[in-house]
């Protein structure tokens, strides 16, 4: 099976509005609630397109509780780490044509007892998975390697690694001895990691970033460059992934769903072309949708014979 990792969850709380006001009442008639963290939206769109997934990470309270609750209703498979706290929600008001402000709450404070006992119950769920995923930022509480120690947990189970994070935490797996499989660094994550600016428009110079030796025994690195669709290293192979013009929706969760594609088709055992053309389709799908990390299957085949792969 597929296992997807989401330290930090939370309810993701929408407020559509015609027009926010400040400083006084603001009422909404529709709301939104959905299981979120960038990890859940990965969890769902592997599940939707039919592939074994178990989710985990730390949950707490009531809010946990509603959490698990939806993705029981949902269909996805969960055995987070119970903890005391309560789990957070994120709010987004989506006003005034097209603006959307987030309210984001930090979530908990993980106990150094808490975190020890997760990677023994992360150890646990390592037996039976083949791949993992490792989406987002950690909790506070946590120390900075704290991936990179679960990244050498599945690593000592040979179990494949595909991290998307950034600043420390990536840093510190790219430094360790157990590499992950693959990260999805964005241009200014690159720019933190290589100290300087990379122009993503760029492909001559965006390889020739790839190629720094601070990225050595990583598999592969897939940089996705939105509408422009992604450049990606495999090994010693370049690749840029295009994709058509399509109508966007809401393309929030479109990277998420992107590490989704990724992780289907690296389980799947998929030619490098395929990997890819899965990655950019999943992306594509989740754009075209109002919610966040969310695809609609029935679309996937018509997408996927529109993205074409060029080697660089
Ligand atoms: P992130 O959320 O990590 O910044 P991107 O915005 O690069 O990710 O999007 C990830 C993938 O989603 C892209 O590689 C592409 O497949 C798809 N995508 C995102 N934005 C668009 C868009 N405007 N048009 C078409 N596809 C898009």
């Amino acid at each position: 099976m597929i296992l997807t990792v989401t330290l930090n969850p939370s309810i993701d709380v929408s407020y559509p509005l015609d027009h926010l006001k400040i400083d006084t009442v603001n009422r909404v008639k529709t709301v939104r609630k959905t299981a979120g963290g960038k990890g859940l939206n990965v969890s769902r769109v592997i599940h939707l397109l039919d592939h074994d997934i178990t989710a985990t990470g730390f949950i707490g309270g009531y809010f946990g509780k509603w959490l698990e609750n939806q993705l029981d209703h949902d269909g996805i498979a969960h055995n987070f780490f119970p903890i005391d706290a309560e789990t957070r929600s994120s709010i987004a008001v989506l006003h005034d044509g097209g603006k959307q402000t987030e309210i984001l709450e930090a979530g908990p404070t993980i106990a150094p007892e808490d975190a020890s006992a997760f990677l023994d119950h992360f150890d646990k769920l390592l037996d039976q998975t083949d791949l993992l995923t490792i989406s987002g930022s950690m909790p506070q509480g946590l120390p900075e390697d704290y991936y990179t120690q679960m990244i050498a947990h599945a690593g000592a189970k040979n179990v494949k690694v595909l991290l998307d994070t950034s600043g420390a935490t990536l840093k510190s797996a790219l430094e360790a001895p157990v590499k992950p499989l693959l990260i999805k660094p964005n241009e200014e994550e690159l720019a933190g990691l290589l100290n300087r600016s990379v122009d993503k428009t760029d492909y001559a110079t965006l390889k020739q970033a790839l190629t720094d030796p601070i990225f050595d025994g990583v598999d592969w690195i897939v940089v996705s460059l939105g509408s422009a669709g992604a450049f990606v290293k495999h090994q010693d192979k370049f690749y840029h992934a295009a994709i058509p013009k399509i109508q966007v929706v809401n393309p929030v969760g479109s990277g998420d769903s992107t590490l989704a594609g990724l992780a289907i088709g690296i389980h799947d055992g998929k030619s490098d072309e395929d990997i890819m053309k899965t990655a950019m389709t999943t992306g594509m799908l989740n754009t075209m949708e109002a919610e966040t990390g969310f695809v609609n299957p029935a679309k996937f085949a018509e997408y996927f014979a529109k993205v074409t792969i060029e080697t660089y």
